[in-house]
């Protein structure tokens, strides 16, 4: 503490919308020179808002007087200068303002504390702080030979204490998790923190119970706490404090749990780096993944991404060596992967009623499973009963009035159902244009192939499990249970299922209609339908006595296409290869880089002026030259909720020229947003997942 009338002045991140203008810091003053990472209150126009102290020179004053901070959240340990790093770097990286950034990413409830009630929390924390108990440490699994190498590998990679990024490639079954717990101890031996991403809440807590079944007893006890949105706020704030404080040792979570605040930081798990799910499709758009890959740097953390169908930018950081490829080939426990057989619709002979994703020989197929107490997984992509209605007298389709899409039919409550704004009506009885009462369904979901299954089959025993089947808190898991427990014969679902989950009885895997994806408009759907496969693949065949006789079948009308050739001989590395040659040869990522800029207005012209001023304003920087900028087209789903929305993509091979552009493009946006008064909403998204 300084102890002169002097007042110290301050830089500060403070909680203002990217929309504000305002991209970095405000100056305030203080009566006590604060250290950099202090959370503060400050005003801000008529409010008062949360704020971080940040490093840095604050700007020549001059005579003008500065506001004084309002109150410092003393009670709470400063952010380290690393963790203030990150938020910066995403902050610029992602073209958001920096308080936003910063405070965004913290628990919710610690920006409403005041320093008595934090100082309470902090109290009730730690007295309520479940004791660490010393208990008979139980005996991991023995490793197999690929597993003890990769761990030895790792060992020497932390021992020489630079930050190194490893993509574990390792086949679904091949003991990954394994590597994961083994990884974990080592750093935990050091006196490290460990961070273990995964990319769904309902992953965490079966994630949560082998971590805890490795750790949380034994000589030398470890504390094991979780972060996801899935937490209540005062949850949220206290396992936040546990490892802001270095309290906890473990940390795991989803995305937004590589924000944690972690003072001995050592080791970041990513697992299922590939999974779409890393990236905030809203406000911030950032990925967790490629975030961890930062941070590794920032703490010189070891990061360890794993994956069977690794994302193709890692994979190709991978093959430029600039990350260390480590895998696991084979299955652990003498489980094999199932054979794939592809079944060509083309041949099969035409069913009456045009009802085609149950085909004959897949219902023997099931049959027979059935018969010898076996399992069965069938995978399609789209819930509700049918994805459209139409007559059959006029040209009358079940639209959605407010969004250029089809309504879902859902027979259990006989609904037309919306599936982007959510209207939803009762089915009419008769054609709303003409009358006819034959009003007919096209084309399946997954209830209706449950309904089908039943009719073909009766007798078995069939659960469905997709967004509307687990809408209750808890169903989830007793839907996997009543799998687990072999109550249940045919699994019917959407990709859901596909993800995780450790189906010990199951041996054949059925994706009745995955032709849409490869001529999807978007250059990522062959990548993400291929990991779904796998991923669905993975569900069978996970124990020996099965793994002789387990199945993958792909119903599909083009048996020839490439993915499903290498899908064939579980060869993710050729379907890499042919997949980042064609992106390197059409200029995509990873070798190009992207922004998206999107727009959504009442109508179609509104959100196309804007999009076109901004790309003309674009021209005009400097390096924009070096930019190929797109025209602006509408969204795949183009009107939702009565909102025309469009997007332009912005394309570049240098990184860092695409981000300079991008920063003095995203300062003049605000303004040319007043200008377009139609623009409801507009967002930059650097990386953009899905085109
Ligand atoms: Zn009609
Ligand atoms: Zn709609």
């Amino acid at each position: 503490l300084f102890l002169t009338n002097e007042r110290h002045h301050l830089r500060v991140a403070v909680d203002a919308p990217q929309h504000s203008g305002l991209s970095g810091c405000l100056d305030y003053s203080s009566a006590q020179a604060l250290e950099p990472g202090t959370l503060v209150s400050v005003p801000f126009g008529q409010r008062q808002v949360c704020g971080i102290v940040w490093r840095g020179e604050p700007q020549e004053l001059g005579d003008i007087a500065i506001k004084p901070v309002s109150q410092v959240l003393y009670v709470l340990p400063a952010l380290s200068e690393r963790w203030c790093k990150l938020a910066q770097f995403a902050a610029s990286y992602y073209q958001r303002s920096l308080g936003e950034m910063a405070l965004s990413v913290l628990p919710p409830e610690l920006r409403k504390l005041d320093n008595s009630q934090l100082e309470n929390r902090l109290v009730r924390l730690h007295k309520n702080l479940a004791p660490l108990e010393v208990s008979t440490p139980i005996t991991p699994p023995e490793l197999n030979l690929e597993q003890a190498t990769i761990v030895a590998q790792l060992d020497t990679l932390n021992i020489t204490g630079t930050s190194s990024v490893v993509l574990l490639h390792g086949l679904t079954g091949s003991g990954k998790t394994e590597v994961y717990l083994r990884a974990a101890e080592q750093a935990l031996a050091k006196g490290q923190q460990v961070l273990v991403l995964v990319p769904e809440i309902n992953l965490t807590p079966q994630l949560e119970a082998r971590f805890m079944e490795r750790f949380s007893g034994g000589s030398t006890p470890r504390r094991i706490v979780s972060l996801h949105s899935g937490l209540s706020p005062a949850q949220r704030l206290k396992n936040w404090l546990t490892a802001h404080l270095g309290l906890a040792d473990l940390v795991l979570g989803t995305r937004l749990a590589v924000f944690a605040s972690m003072p001995r930081l050592g080791l970041i798990v990513v697992d299922e780096e590939h999974d779409p799910s890393y990236k905030q499709q809203e406000g911030a758009r950032y990925s967790a993944r490629d975030l961890a890959v930062y941070r590794g740097k920032l703490e010189s953390a070891c990061v360890l991404l794993g994956s069977a169908t690794p994302s193709l930018e890692s994979w190709h950081r991978a093959n430029e060596s600039r990350y260390v490829r480590l895998t696991l080939p084979t299955r652990v426990g003498g489980g094999a992967l199932p054979k794939v057989r592809l079944i060509d619709m083309g041949v099969l002979p035409k069913v009456k009623g045009g009802d085609t994703s149950l085909t004959p020989p897949l219902v023997a197929a099931l049959a027979q499973r059935i018969e010898r107490s076996e399992q069965s997984l069938i995978f399609l992509n789209r819930r509700g009963y049918s994805p459209v209605l139409h007559c059959m007298a006029c040209t009358w389709k079940s639209g959605c009035p407010y969004c250029s899409a089809w309504r879902v039919f859902h027979k259990l409550d006989r609904t037309l159902r919306c599936h982007h704004c959510g209207f939803a009506q009762p089915v009419p009885r008769a054609c709303p244009d003409c009358g006819n009462p034959d009003i007919a369904a096209i084309g399946q979901g997954t209830e209706r192939l449950e309904e089908l299954l039943s009719a073909a089959l009766p007798g078995a025993r069939i659960a469905r499990i997709d967004a509307d089947s687990t809408q209750k808190k808890g169903a989830l898991e007793t839907q996997l249970a009543s799998v687990h427990s072999g109550e249940v014969d045919i699994l019917v679902g959407t990709q859901m299922v596909t993800k995780g989950h450790d189906f010990r009885r199951m041996t054949l895997v059925a994706a009745v209609n995955p032709d849409g994806a490869l001529f999807s408009s978007d250059f990522r759907a062959p990548e993400r339908l291929f990991a779904m496969l796998m991923q669905a693949a993975g569900r069978a065949g996970r124990s020996a006595e099965q793994a002789e006789r387990s199945e993958m079948w792909i119903q599909t009308w083009f048996p020839k296409h490439p993915l499903y050739a290498a899908l064939c001989e579980h060869d993710y590395n050729a379907f890499a290869a042919s997949q980042l040659n064609e992106r390197k040869i059409a200029g995509l990522p990873p070798f190009t880089h992207l922004g998206l800029l999107r727009a959504e207005a009442k109508t179609a012209d509104a959100a196309r002026a804007f999009l076109q001023t901004a790309a003309e304003i674009l021209s005009q920087f400097p390096g924009a030259d070096q930019l190929l900028v797109y025209p602006a087209v509408p969204t795949a789903v183009a009107r939702v909720a009565n909102i025309e929305r469009m997007q332009m993509l912005i394309e570049g091979s240098s990184r860092v020229v695409l981000q300079r552009v991008l920063t003095s493009w995203m300062a003049s946006l605000p303004a040319l947003r007043r200008q377009h008064k139609g623009i409801l909403r507009w967002a930059l998204d650097v990386d953009p997942l899905a085109i």
